[in-house]
């Protein structure tokens, strides 16, 4: 079960999510979070900061984030409970200044620092939520995702390494009836042991990485909109709720765009036949979306845009009649490893999107 940032943003919506756990313990329920809210995008954001030798901007946004999470933590916790949870919050923020620290003195951030200082938002979510848990009496084990998801060392957008991440995974992620075990979403680690983590909105991916490795009954993406809908109900408030899809739709859809879920979510739970559900954590009762083998009907199914891509229009008079052209443009884009996502011809041009 992924809960994603809006469905763990405050102590409230922590309190829903454990309501909505607490029913799945007979099933042995393993909980990957996100980090709380808005919470990557503000360490991106001080990162950036720190980067351009604004120390007092830097340190200001992660003072919000220290604010919000002790308070979150002050209102789901008491006693020793509490105590010990501020006190592991603090520890985490004391890291995290150390290293924000440094990015500001070097004026330099590279994709593994940033992985790095990322990582915090889902490890303090997740130590919020096991503590919340314990606190409602709720068994629960809080492990590290960096123990069971090993990567390559692409750092920001880690591969992760199918073989390693199983084992370990099946070694010490046992789920159990009636005992919670929480992890992170989006962290993981290299073989090396360093922290990487596999892009933003990656979350999503965690769970059916770690939902194919248990051979899990299923894989419930739980977020803000009732299941993956016919658009972005952000854009097109009339968008419908769409019941069952298949693998191939779910995963075009998110490659082109749908942001709900991470496009590398499907290929783990398609690979196994796991159905990866999509649910709303602010309406339980409403079924969300099914996605699975089968496909149902005919027809378009949804609609997904993208922004931010770049087009380029390749032209050549040798186009005509030529052959091997495609295969000396693509070669430019195989030796920079940049993925292309469309591509249209004519009889002179070739045009093409990237990110
Ligand atoms: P989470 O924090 O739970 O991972 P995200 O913000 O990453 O949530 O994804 C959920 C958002 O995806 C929705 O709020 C919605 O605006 C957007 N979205 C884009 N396309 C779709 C779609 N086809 N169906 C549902 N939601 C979509
Ligand atoms: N917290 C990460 C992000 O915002 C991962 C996720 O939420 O899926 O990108
Ligand atoms: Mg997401």
């Amino acid at each position: 079960m992924k809960f994603g940032g809006s469905s763990v943003r405050d102590a409230a919506m922590i309190r829903s999510v454990l309501a909505i756990v607490r029913e799945r313990l007979p099933q042995a329920p393993l909980l990957v979070a996100s980090a709380m809210g808005k919470t990557t995008d503000a360490l991106v954001g001080a990162a950036e900061r720190a980067v351009s030798g604004d120390r007092d901007a830097a340190f200001e946004a992660l003072g919000l984030l220290e604010d919000s999470h002790r308070d979150a933590a002050v209102s789901l916790t008491l006693g020793d409970a509490r105590t010990s949870l501020v006190a592991a919050i603090d520890e985490l923020f004391s890291e995290m200044k150390s290293l924000l620290q440094g990015i500001y003195l070097i004026r330099e951030c590279s994709p593994r620092s940033r992985d790095a200082l990322l990582s915090f938002g889902e490890r303090l979510s997740t130590a919020i939520i096991a503590a919340a848990a314990r606190e409602e009496g709720i068994g629960c084990e809080l492990i590290d995702a960096r123990a069971l998801i090993v990567t390559d060392s692409s750092f920001g957008a880690a591969a992760p390494l199918p073989e390693l991440t199983r084992s370990r995974t099946r070694e010490r992620a046992r789920p159990r009836q009636g005992v919670l075990l929480v992890t992170q979403g989006f962290i993981a680690s290299t073989e090396e042991g360093v922290t990487a983590t596999l892009g933003r909105g990656g979350s999503d991916y965690t769970a059916t990485i770690l939902g194919a490795a248990l051979d899990a009954e299923a894989v419930e993406i739980w977020t803000d909109v009732d299941g993956i809908m016919t658009a972005d109900p952000r854009v097109i408030p009339a968008a419908r709720s769409i019941p069952f899809i298949s693998y191939d739709e779910a995963a075009e859809l998110a490659y082109f765009g749908a942001k709900v879920v991470h496009p590398a979510t499907i290929l783990p739970a398609m690979e196994r036949g796991i159905p990866v559900w999509v649910k709303n954590t602010g309406r339980p009762d409403h079924a969300g979306t099914r996605i699975q083998a089968v496909r149902e009907g005919t027809g378009i199914r949804a609609i997904a845009s993208k922004t931010g891509v770049t087009l380029l229009t390749v032209q050549s008079s040798r186009m005509l009649n030529a052959y091997g052209f495609l295969r000396a443009l693509f070669s430019v884009f195989d030796q920079n490893r940049v993925s292309v996502d469309l591509v249209a011809t004519s009889e002179v041009s070739v045009s093409v999107t990237v990110d």
